[in-house]
């Protein structure tokens, strides 16, 4: 069984985020503290979910964590972005729910693990714009087209962003859940320890089985039945349980 943060270690962890002013608060300087913490029993684990005050984009990140993760060393992470249509409609145009189920699931199991709930919608754009990419897909337009409309997500901030969740959360070091090796320098490159991957594995459902049908015939893409690609919105390809290590191997690169 795993220990979970105790009463006290929350009330210190919310102390000392009250108290940090990011160096002196500096509007132009990010600032990424706690702003409160719970108990968050789910059908994946028992977590705590941890509400983050940003100054710059207005945003309330999130962290749902399993265990004690306060000074410890290879904790696993998974970076996630918001996709409400996804994770919350279930939508079949992307993945985005499988993605997250799979981690929170993976991690509900583990000795300890963070799953990173980031408040970006459609890569950042917001859902309206990408309710619009949805649309000019669904009028024929091709998906660089309609990628080009949703807008490419700026990755260095989503690091930059995680990078401070998790400092705040005092981690020491982090196993990176990711299919996507390339992601790890992200996070290095902002002073996180990256001790290892984790790669994350997608259990074949009948919502994900149409991807791994197509695979063959376009890898690296995802397609509806119609053949309409979709739009990637999780910076992962996913790997879904019972793909060959070559499909593995084009998931993995970017
Ligand atoms: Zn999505």
């Amino acid at each position: 069984m795993s220990e979970a943060m105790t009463h006290m270690q929350i009330r210190e962890l919310l102390d000392e985020n009250c108290e940090n002013s990011c160096k002196g608060y500096n509007p132009q300087e990010l600032c990424v503290k706690i702003a409160a913490i719970a108990d968050l029993p789910s059908r994946f684990g028992q977590f705590h979910i941890v509400a983050f005050y940003h100054n710059q984009d207005g945003k309330e990140h999130a962290a749902i964590v399993h265990g004690n993760p306060l000074d410890a060393e290879d904790v696993p992470v998974r970076m996630h972005s918001e996709c409400l249509t996804g994770d919350a409609l279930g939508s079949l145009r992307c993945d985005c729910r499988d993605q997250l189920e799979a981690a929170l699931r993976a991690i509900g199991q583990m000795e300890r693990g963070i799953v990173l709930y980031l408040r970006q919608e459609g890569r950042g754009i917001g859902l309206t714009n990408k309710i619009r990419a949805y649309g000019l897909q669904d009028h024929g337009y091709d998906t660089v087209e309609a990628n080009l409309a949703l807008g490419f997500r700026d990755d260095e901030r989503d690091y930059t962003i995680a990078a401070h969740m998790l400092q705040s959360l005092r981690v020491r070091s982090i196993q990176l859940m990711t299919n996507n090796p390339r992601k790890i320098d992200g996070l290095t490159a902002l002073g996180m320890r990256v001790t290892g991957r984790i790669p994350l594995i997608i259990p074949p459902n009948p919502y994900n089985e149409f991807y791994l049908e197509t695979k063959e015939r376009k890898s690296g893409h995802m397609l509806d039945l119609s053949g309409k690609e979709h739009l990637l919105e999780q910076m992962d390809r996913p790997i879904i349980d019972g793909m060959t290590a070559e499909q593995i191997e084009v998931a993995q690169e970017d």
